[in-house]
């Protein structure tokens, strides 16, 4: 199979083309075949964020959507991990929109890490979730409750005598609890939601 070019009808082989990546053809038009992520309609939304939306990842981890980031991951690399995984790639940077011919890049206008969030909500409509903080800040991975050896071990006595809910998550090996911070983020991620 061969992909022809709008501009000059000159032909290429498909093998070129893969997972969105497109080509410079010798008349100067861009070539690609788009890749599509053909999501099922209830599919859970996931994210693959881009280094330069890294304050971003905690906000969305926080509502509970699964979002996995990594540092100095190249864009062709970022972009196949993200079809390989059904993920919606966030990104600033409108380059990858010229480089690769995809439906599951979406290019962020807002620089600041909760106006993104606001977008990414706004933009894939998302739901507000029945529970925050479900899921690991640091790695993505979905938290427990913390058991009770969990506890002595790994919570301050100040903090075990004001608080009584601690999640663990399993990754990290560490106790979590809402503290002064994770009650402000959530009062801005209902903001969001509400707003
Ligand atoms: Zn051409
Ligand atoms: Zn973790």
């Amino acid at each position: 199979m061969a992909v022809t070019c709008a501009k000059c009808g000159r032909q290429y082989d498909v093998t070129l083309f893969g997972f969105g990546r497109t080509i410079n053809c010798a008349c100067g038009a861009r070539v690609g075949l788009e890749h599509r992520l053909n999501l099922s309609e209830d599919a859970e939304i996931r994210f693959f964020a881009d280094v330069n939306v890294a304050r971003l990842v905690r906000w969305l981890r926080a509502a509970g959507f699964d979002t996995v980031w990594e540092d100095a991951i190249p864009d062709p690399v970022l972009v196949r991990r993200a079809i390989d995984e059904r993920r919606f790639v966030l990104t600033l940077d409108k380059r990858i929109l010229r480089d690769f011919l995809v439906d599951h890049v979406v290019v962020l206008e807002n620089e600041e890490p909760r106006a993104q969030f606001a977008e990414v909500v706004r933009r894939f409509d998302l739901k507000k979730p029945p529970e925050y903080f479900t899921r690991c800040l640091a790695c993505n991975t979905l938290l427990r409750k913390a058991d009770a050896p969990e506890i002595a071990t790994g919570v301050p006595e100040a903090v075990r005598k004001i608080h009584d809910e601690f999640s663990f998550c399993p990754n990290c090996r560490k106790v979590f609890w809402e503290g002064s911070h994770a009650r402000r983020m959530r009062t801005a991620l209902e903001n969001v939601f509400d707003g």
